[in-house]
């Protein structure tokens, strides 16, 4: 089963995927305050992003109930550090991989929890920002760091790299089932 589920997410557009412990999933509580900084401008303007979609410590426990995670990534090639189009274009194609992999896995995995890169980005402009309910509740995914999982951490004992060379990006989501 684990087999098939990498593959799954191989064929879904992954580059790399691994079934890891769910007890290995490294978590902190940390990154409620690193995404209260707003790094990333999407603190309080997406409803997939904290504080939002709940109290971290709940969100936390809720990971913690689940035996196995299916962790996969995509790696983008963009201009230079700087390149922030390219990163958000990256950003939306990862996006897009989640969206087949989460329709490829939910008739296997009935009861999973997938979380995927930060700020949803579904739509163009998150509903959030107008005060208006989620678009596609159905399909939006929260991010990984707004469950509190410290990506580097858990990426570390695995074959996924956080990072791939120079003038690339890197995402990632997990499937916990
Ligand atoms: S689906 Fe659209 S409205 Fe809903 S969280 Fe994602 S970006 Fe926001």
């Amino acid at each position: 089963m684990h087999e098939e589920l990498m593959a799954l997410a191989l064929a879904c557009g992954a580059d790399k995927a691994a079934v890891i412990r769910g007890e290995d999933v490294v978590l902190s509580a940390s990154f409620r305050d690193i995404c209260r900084g707003n790094g990333c401008g999407m603190y309080g303007r997406c409803w997939m992003c904290p504080p939002d979609i709940g109290e971290i410590g709940e969100l936390m426990a809720r990971v913690r109930t689940c035996r196995h995670g299916l962790l996969y990534q995509t790696i983008h090639p963009i201009e230079d550090s700087y390149d922030f189009e390219g990163m958000m274009e990256a950003g939306k194609k990862h996006a897009q991989v989640s969206q087949r992999l989460n329709d490829a896995v939910k008739p296997r995995l009935e009861a999973c929890l997938h979380l995927s890169c930060g700020g949803c980005r579904l739509c163009e402009r998150c509903a959030r920002q107008d005060g208006e309910p989620c678009r596609m509740p159905d399909k939006a995914l929260p991010s990984m760091e707004g469950y509190g999982i410290d990506v580097y951490q858990t990426t570390r004992p695995t074959a996924l790299k956080y990072i791939n060379g120079q003038n690339t990006v890197t995402y990632f989501g997990i499937v916990l089932f």
